[in-house]
């Protein structure tokens, strides 16, 4: 047996030490590891529990995604049931909030009766005949990753390529994957900040990937602006089944359709990445994505009643509570807008309940944010920029902060896409 299996065997059956474990990855954190090695490493963590299966006849088409996260990334809750519209099956296991990050499941719990526990015989069954699902992690999923990561989280090792590369693939790899895409934000808004460590993590994974048999692609998006107009949990589920209904903004909508287009191409479903992406607009237009999404949800407990009209999803939502108070933000001066500081704005929503600063804590799914402009928007005086859903009243510092968070230009700024 190999260094790194031993050692990753070590780390679940607990005979090292928490110190021990940590020495050991302290020591990858300060030399890192070659590609085999952190192949090895990802194989052994992925292989430390259940590795879920799928039918000869379309274990080919089992696809996922997964984004490194930040402000207003509700991309996951579109793109699984526009993937299985069509023809891929997503058996997606997606994460919660922490810090000024949403969670896919938060947002998705933020829909009453919502059941993120998904058994592995019902996830074959729902796989099978939705093609998605979006679920939890179950306790028996790469184990070696839950005890690696807490220490890693303690001790302030997180930052380590080939550690978050095992990390997030060995989770990812245990769903039978036969592509996977993976989108690395860049920006003031997530946890790489500089484009040559978002590349440099893209190569790692895209290396990684491939060693353990899976077709891996990476995109690096930009995150110093929110995805879209909505942040916060109910309020991007609002925007979410918005954008599956073909009314969604167009930021949000490249995205879901180029990484859509990505995994229809590396199946084959699609010649090119174009062509895929045009597929994936389609089910968008058609109603088929946001029928998919319908089907995943009543599939996991949420009830049909509350698909049926604007103002029933409103409600189940949480969003026409009247606790749930508004607030309007006015530019001072008119201009385009240049900037909008995502950081500072996840910041508000963290503090106002949205999100969580340690595991397990409860969290608010009301709050948020709706920006009424987006960059390259023409502003005149005294127009809402943005409105936020508080709670509680506002302090002076979550005023400041949202003031702020604009940036204004006398001449006209562009929206460009958000790849880079
Ligand atoms: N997300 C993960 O799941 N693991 C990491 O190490 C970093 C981000």
């Amino acid at each position: 047996m190999t260094e790194i299996q031993d050692f990753v065997n070590s780390v679940v059956d607990e005979s090292l030490s928490d110190e021990a474990v940590q020495a050991w990855m302290l020591n990858v954190f300060d030399n890192g590891l070659s590609v085999d090695e952190t192949v090895e490493l990802t194989h052994a963590m992925l292989h430390s529990g259940t590795v879920l299966e799928w039918p000869s006849d379309f274990a080919h088409l089992v696809v996922d995604k997964h984004s490194t996260g930040g402000i207003g990334d509700k991309v996951s809750l579109i793109l699984a049931p526009a993937l299985a519209a069509c023809g891929l099956k997503c058996p997606m296991i997606a994460g919660r909030g922490l810090a000024h990050t949403g969670g896919t499941l938060d947002k998705l719990e933020s829909l009453p009766g919502y059941d993120v526990q998904v058994s592995p015989s019902n996830a074959l069954h729902q796989v099978t005949e939705i093609g998605c699902m979006i679920a939890g992690q179950t306790e028996d999923f790469a184990p070696a990753d839950k005890r690696m990561y807490a220490i890693r989280d303690v001790s302030g090792l997180i930052a380590s390529v080939p550690l978050i590369t095992g990390s997030i693939l060995s989770k990812k790899a245990a769903e039978g994957l036969a592509a996977l895409v993976m989108d690395i934000k860049v920006g003031k808004a997530t946890f790489m900040t500089s484009i040559d460590r978002a590349e440099e993590l893209a190569s790692s994974i895209v290396s990684t990937g491939e060693g353990l048999g899976i077709t891996t692609m990476v995109t690096l998006t930009e995150m110093d602006t929110p995805l879209g107009f909505a942040a916060g949990n109910a309020l991007e589920v609002l925007e979410s089944v918005e954008t599956l209904r073909g009314a969604g903004p167009a930021d949000l909508e490249e995205l879901v359709c180029i990484q859509g287009g990505i995994l229809l191409q590396a199946t084959g479903l699609a010649e090119t990445v174009d062509e895929g992406a045009f597929m994936i607009h389609d089910t968008l237009i058609d109603g088929s994505a946001a029928s998919k999404f319908v089907e995943m949800c009543i599939a996991q407990g949420v009830d049909a009643s509350v698909f049926a009209s604007e103002e029933s999803l409103l409600s189940a939502l949480g969003l026409l509570d009247t606790e749930l108070n508004t607030t309007e933000f006015t530019v001072p001066q008119p201009g385009w807008i240049a900037a909008i500081d995502a950081m500072d704005l996840g910041q508000v929503v963290l503090e106002l309940g949205g999100g969580r600063t340690e595991l397990g804590a409860d969290i608010d799914r009301g709050v948020g944010f709706v920006l009424e402009g987006h960059i390259g928007s023409l502003m005149v005086v005294d127009e809402p920029w943005i409105t936020v859903y508080h709670r509680e009243p506002l302090s002076d510092a979550h005023r400041a902060l949202i003031e702020g968070a604009i940036t204004l230009s006398n001449e006209p700024t562009d929206a460009e896409s958000r790849v880079l």
